[in-house]
């Protein structure tokens, strides 16, 4: 068991991490509240070769794997930048097109991934279906040389942002209603949004998407999923939504313990400066203990991530499906209490926006909903770990 990263981990590490505090956790508040997004770091970062760790090198690239990526989102969560898009379109949207993408779509879509040119977001949730994906209302049907799309979708991260959205619909193979993905351009006819009013500070929109008879080239299909008849692989499809998940997952819970540690590092910084008794407030276990029992929970849930992206990494995707539920678990409830002590240590100065902490707090507490709410992830440890009759 080797828990060190190699020296080049360990470069992409400390350049992210410069990156990342080179803009800091003043920038990402200030897009947020200028309802702007953060295109300069975006930018930035794809130029540098960060956001495009995890995509093969023949397609330009970095040929690593979601160890690094976690790394990317780790580090500029810990510089006070967590940006979801790097869930949705590196981790999610390029993973699926290089894992199950025909070989026009990764050589048209994945060098963009590469340099970080091209967004792509994640539309799965539905109103009425919730966390039940097998209740999806999107159905997509064939008409002659083309797909014709209809229904809604809720939540959708970054759809003003991004160039296409990676839409999860059912469509009819082998007689039955089944999951397959489309590619479909942001800009489609038939496709509108309005955007949800949330109470997240953050630079990144959640948007109601409605698709109206879309239509949609043959090619927009991810792979050739639907196109096998009976007796072939009606599956597909559902293993390109899956190849996903692991990495939303991994990547996500990397974002939340990079949350984790900034609010610590501010309250730290803080509890070793404030004197009200005439020393340090972090002199008292009473600051001091909830503290360090938060960084124990950040360390923890990093080493889970460590060992899910690590297990995902070579290619065990079962046990990587477990741990990274985990992880992303662990990471969650991680995050939520470092951010929720820093407050609390700070005492006042805990809410202003200057001091930086306050300002997370709804993006944590989302944290424990999306991608996978707390609930739906315990079903799962209980089911396929403890061995327990579904629920549900
Ligand atoms: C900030 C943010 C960004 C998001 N971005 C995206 C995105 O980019 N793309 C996308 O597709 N979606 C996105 N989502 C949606 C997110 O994935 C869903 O909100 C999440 O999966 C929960 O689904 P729901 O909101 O419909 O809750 P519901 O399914 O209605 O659940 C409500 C509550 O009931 C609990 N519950 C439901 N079923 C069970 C059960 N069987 N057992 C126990 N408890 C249960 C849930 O855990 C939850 O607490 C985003 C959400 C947020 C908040």
């Amino acid at each position: 068991m080797n828990f060190d990263l190699t020296p080049e981990q360990e470069q992409l590490r400390d350049a992210v991490r410069s990156l990342g505090r080179r803009y800091g956790h003043g920038y990402f508040v200030a897009k947020a509240k200028a309802g702007e997004n953060t295109t300069e770091l975006w930018d930035e970062a794809g130029k540098l070769g960060y956001l495009g760790v995890n995509v093969p090198a023949e397609y330009g690239g970095g040929g690593g794997g979601i160890t690094e990526l976690a790394i990317v989102c780790e580090e500029l969560a810990a510089a006070g930048c967590p940006l979801l898009l790097l869930v949705v379109s590196p981790a999610i949207a390029a993973t699926i097109i290089a894992r199950h993408g025909t070989e026009e779509q990764r050589e048209s879509f994945l060098p963009g991934f590469a340099d970080g040119s091209l967004k792509v977001v994640f539309a799965i949730t539905e109103p009425e279906a919730g966390s039940n994906f097998h209740r999806l209302g999107t159905v997509a049907r064939r008409d002659g040389d083309e797909w014709v799309i209809s229904g809604r979708k809720c939540f959708i991260s970054g759809v003003d942002e991004a160039a296409y959205v990676l839409v999860v619909a059912r469509t009819e193979v082998g007689g039955k209603l089944r999951p397959a993905l489309f590619l479909v351009p942001a800009d489609a006819a038939g496709l509108t949004r309005s955007k949800l009013d949330m109470e997240i500070l953050s630079p990144e929109n959640q948007w109601l998407l409605y698709l109206d008879d879309v239509r949609l080239p043959a090619d927009a299909l991810v792979g050739r999923q639907a196109e096998h008849g009976p007796g072939g692989d009606e599956d597909a499809g559902l293993r390109a939504l899956f190849a996903g998940l692991n990495p939303e997952r991994i990547t996500v819970a990397a974002m939340g313990a990079g949350t984790g540690r900034y609010a610590l590092e501010r309250a730290s910084e803080y509890t070793a400066s404030r004197s009200v008794w005439g020393r340090p407030i972090g002199t008292h276990q009473g600051v001091a203990h909830p503290l360090a029992h938060a960084a124990i929970q950040v360390e923890l849930a990093r080493l889970m991530i460590a060992k899910a992206a690590a297990l995902y990494d070579v290619g065990r995707d079962l046990e990587a499906g477990i741990a990274g539920n985990m992880a992303k678990y662990a990471a969650a409830e991680a995050s939520a209490l470092a951010v929720d002590t820093a407050v609390q240590v700070l005492g006042g100065n805990g809410m202003t926006t200057e001091y930086g902490v306050a300002t997370l707090l709804g993006a944590v507490r989302a944290g424990r909903i999306a991608p996978v709410s707390r609930e739906m992830i315990l079903n799962f440890v209980a089911q396929h770990v403890l061995g327990q009759d579904k629920s549900y």
